[in-house]
């Protein structure tokens, strides 16, 4: 195995290896490609969003030894835009290559019980929750946190996938083999009466700097995220406890790199940490048109040791996701033409050939003078894209 020094900023012409090839790779990609670095995608996927996009394209599983070692050999730095990439794997390329944010960080966010554990020793609040793995441990665990209550996979969970509300003792059973409890292992939690869902990105280079973009308000349809707000229509102070949150999980899980973290705000006024992410995120979208400096290339700044960018707010923004259910491809819709006629309005299309249910197809981004004005104009072109009945 080569082993090479890490220099202390990987400069403009690098080669950056992603591991995933969804749409935050792709929006990375042509964000390096812009700087002048060259860009290798490992992807499962023939022509994947982000392989469109990249120079170079290993087309493996994320779980390949050998193709992770290639990814490894070829890269200049490597980095990811899904967490679930196989730790064990990343544990041997980073003897290659730095792996930013590290298997650590990975390992943390892969697993709810992890992060909570994390975000606990760090000061961080939570919802209550307890670890379950079995169905008297659901039963205790209901006994201690009450009613409603939402029973989740550890591991694998994202976008609402693997959750059972349990309103009453009595679902306990259904729950817990609704998420395939016998097999899994589980996270029961508080069901927490938030007044909003909030969200913070924040980088953090080598040499410990950070910077945290905005927090963002976001609104979620069956659990998946439908609208981000920009600012987050919450009092100055919880938006600050917010930011401070984000940056102490970075801060105190290393994290080289980004971190999202997602918050419920409580009626109480104070964040509760809900699930973090080492990479850019949905609801930080918004940032490619409102701040000096986008998410992704604030990643790419994070992960080649150079200064972190700008995060300063140059206007309120309002970001909507564009579905398969409803925007289909978006390709050929005539409402494209409406909704690019609304004022400071961009849109973003992932290059997915196919639209299904629940699949990020897009997003549009809207500025205005108020968070409110971006929020109408946004969800005024979303509402022309799809045009009448969906
Ligand atoms: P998650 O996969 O944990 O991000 O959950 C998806 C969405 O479900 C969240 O953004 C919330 O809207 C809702 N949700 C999840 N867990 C809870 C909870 N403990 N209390 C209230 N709402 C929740």
């Amino acid at each position: 195995m080569i082993e090479r020094q890490t220099p202390e900023v990987i400069l403009p012409g690098a080669t950056i290896g992603i591991v995933g090839g969804g749409q935050l790779g792709r929006m990375f990609a042509l964000e390096a490609r812009r700087m002048g670095y060259r860009v290798l995608v490992l992807d499962p996927g023939r022509g994947s969003p982000a392989a469109q996009v990249a120079d170079e394209h290993i087309e493996a599983p994320f779980d390949d030894p050998a193709a992770m070692r290639a990814l490894a050999e070829r890269s200049d730095v490597v980095t990811l835009e899904w967490e679930n990439a196989d730790v064990a794997t990343l544990r041997e390329i980073e003897r290659i290559v730095p792996v930013r944010p590290g298997p650590g960080v990975l390992e943390v966010a892969q697993h709810r019980v992890r992060e909570k554990d994390a975000a606990q020793s760090l000061g961080v609040l939570t919802a209550a929750w307890r670890a379950v793995s079995s169905r008297d441990d659901l039963r205790d665990a209901l006994r201690e946190i009450g009613t409603p209550a939402v029973l989740k996979t550890a591991r694998w969970g994202y976008d609402g996938k693997g959750q059972a509300v349990i309103r009453d003792p009595s679902e306990a059973d259904a729950a817990f083999d609704a998420v395939g409890g016998s097999e899994a292992e589980l996270i029961l939690e508080e069901w927490v009466r938030f007044s909003a869902e909030v969200s913070v990105v924040c980088a953090r280079t080598p040499r410990g700097e950070t910077a945290c973009f905005p927090a963002a308000e976001n609104v979620h349809r069956n659990a998946i995220l439908d609208v981000s707000i920009v600012p987050a229509r919450v009092a100055p102070a919880v938006a600050e406890e917010a930011r401070r949150v984000a940056e102490a999980m970075a801060a105190g899980l290393g994290v080289v790199g980004l971190l999202a973290v997602e918050m419920f705000v409580g009626e109480d006024g104070h964040v509760r940490m809900n699930e973090i992410a080492p990479r850019p995120h949905n609801s930080g979208h918004y940032t490619l048109e409102a701040t000096p400096v986008s998410q992704f290339e604030q990643q790419l700044r994070a992960v080649c040791g150079l200064p972190l960018g700008s995060t300063d707010l140059l206007r309120p923004a309002a970001m909507v996701n564009l579905m398969g259910d409803d925007a289909g491809t978006a390709l050929g819709r005539p409402g494209v033409a409406d909704a690019l006629a609304v004022e400071a309005t961009a849109l973003h299309l992932y290059g997915k050939a196919e639209a299904r249910p629940g699949r990020k197809m897009g997003h549009l981004t809207a500025l205005g003078d108020t968070p409110d004005q971006a929020l109408e104009r946004a969800l005024r072109a979303r509402a022309l894209l799809v045009g009448p009945g969906g």
